[in-house]
């Protein structure tokens, strides 16, 4: 016997059929002998149409109500999923994320999890519940809801099943596992049998929408195995951990691609100690996550300074950047909202020369410009205009010979 933690994403649990199927997949584990606990999301878009309610209210709902408001339609479906479970025969508890013992930071809509206290949950499997947990959601220790950021259902599932010790967490939703490219861009795109923590946080990272980065981080970190499979089928998915075989497999595992990609370039800064602070350090204040940074070597102490940004942050990132680039002399500032990344990642890459070239050959013959490179050990990016993403994916995944099933070779 063995306890696993389940989680089935929003599409899972989208109306009361796929509740009821979702239980009976819950069953299906219960009865092959092991102890389950299961987080779940809210059903289908529920978070979306409750921040547009709240929208609806005021322009600005205070962070903590809007907390409580979105937290509850986690709440929904773990009674919903409950009351299917208890209907096919079976006995199951709800717990909300508070009851399931998940303690947080106080930073509304982003907060962290502190520890979890998995007293409740270990004493309701005992008793011979299946424990059916709220995701998304924690409690400060002054007993305010949190919720953990969107997506934030994943990390609950993996933090849990570190507490409890979980043999794994499996987590589903509608898609198959991880693929060496979106199948939706590249139709022969293979299922990965497995991959590494380090590749799928790159790739989680760099646009994979599969799994929440959070949740891989906590996994690698408390060695938690977790599966990545479809709700609606029985195909085995792709397993996330740490050992994977490192004969039978191409070195670039998988293409990632992002849409939400936006750039801002500083011209003509004078190149002297303490600008980059200048510009970084208010950005930081002004709550924006800055991802790739690149500076130009200088000649005669002026360079160019460029980074980028998400879209939805643009805004806000011009009006903190061009006040500090005025007053610190530079030329101008200008951005551009249209552009994407496309990386190839793959733990085989490390000390094995030639990728970054076939990348940027490839790109070169279909005829896409590169705007800025950035690599770490396993993965290699460049960032392109939007427009050529879907280009960019199709032709690495051939260039990497990405559909072609890895042999001994
Ligand atoms: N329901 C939340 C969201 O849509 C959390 C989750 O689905 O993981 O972001
Ligand atoms: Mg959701």
């Amino acid at each position: 016997m063995a306890l696993i933690v389940q989680k089935y994403g929003g599409t899972s649990v989208a109306d009361a059929e796929k509740i009821k199927n979702v239980a009976r997949r819950i069953i299906q584990t219960k009865e092959a002998g092991h102890q389950v606990v299961v987080v779940v999301s809210a059903m289908g878009d529920t978070t979306d149409d409750l921040i547009k309610l709240a929208q609806n209210i005021t322009d600005k709902p205070a962070q903590r109500e809007l907390d409580v408001l979105i937290s509850t339609g986690e709440v929904v479906s773990s009674a919903l999923v409950v009351m299917a479970l208890q209907g096919m025969g079976h006995q199951a508890i709800s717990l909300n994320g508070a009851q399931a013992g998940i303690q947080t930071d106080s930073a509304y809509s982003r907060a962290r999890i502190l520890r979890v206290e998995s007293r409740r949950v270990v004493k309701e499997l005992e008793s011979g519940n299946i424990v059916i947990v709220a995701g998304f959601q924690g409690i400060t220790k002054d007993m305010d809801i949190t919720t953990l950021g969107r997506g934030g259902s994943d990390t609950t599932a993996v933090a849990l099943a570190a507490s409890l010790g979980a043999a794994r967490c499996e987590r589903y939703t509608d898609t198959e596992g991880i693929f060496t490219a979106d199948p939706r861009i590249v139709p022969e795109a293979q299922r990965l049998d497995e991959i590494s923590y380090d590749e799928m946080l790159e790739l989680a990272t760099y646009g994979s929408k599969v799994i929440h980065p959070r949740a891989v981080e906590i996994g690698e970190l408390y060695s938690v195995p977790i599966l990545v499979a479809s709700s609606f089928n029985h195909k085995p998915g792709t397993l996330i951990h740490r050992e994977v075989s490192m004969e039978i497999r191409n070195k670039v595992r998988s293409i990632a691609h992002d849409l939400d990609v936006a750039k801002i370039t500083i011209v003509g800064v004078p190149d002297r100690p303490g600008i980059a602070a200048s510009i970084f350090v208010p950005l930081a204040e002004a709550g924006i996550s800055v991802d790739t940074i690149v500076q130009n070597a200088s000649l005669e102490n002026i360079t160019d300074l460029t980074f980028t940004v998400a879209r939805s942050q643009l805004q806000k990132a011009m009006a903190v950047t061009e006040p500090i680039a005025k007053k610190i002399g530079a030329r101008e500032c200008v951005s551009d909202a249209k552009l994407a990344k496309v990386s190839v990642v793959g733990t085989g890459m490390q000390n094995a020369p030639g990728y970054a070239s076939t990348m940027f050959k490839t790109l070169s013959d279909k005829g896409i410009n590169i705007e800025l490179i950035t690599t770490s050990e396993i993965r290699i990016t460049c960032i392109i205009d939007e427009t050529k993403v879907k280009d960019a994916v199709r032709a690495l995944h051939h260039a990497f010979e990405l559909d072609k099933k890895p042999s001994l070779k």
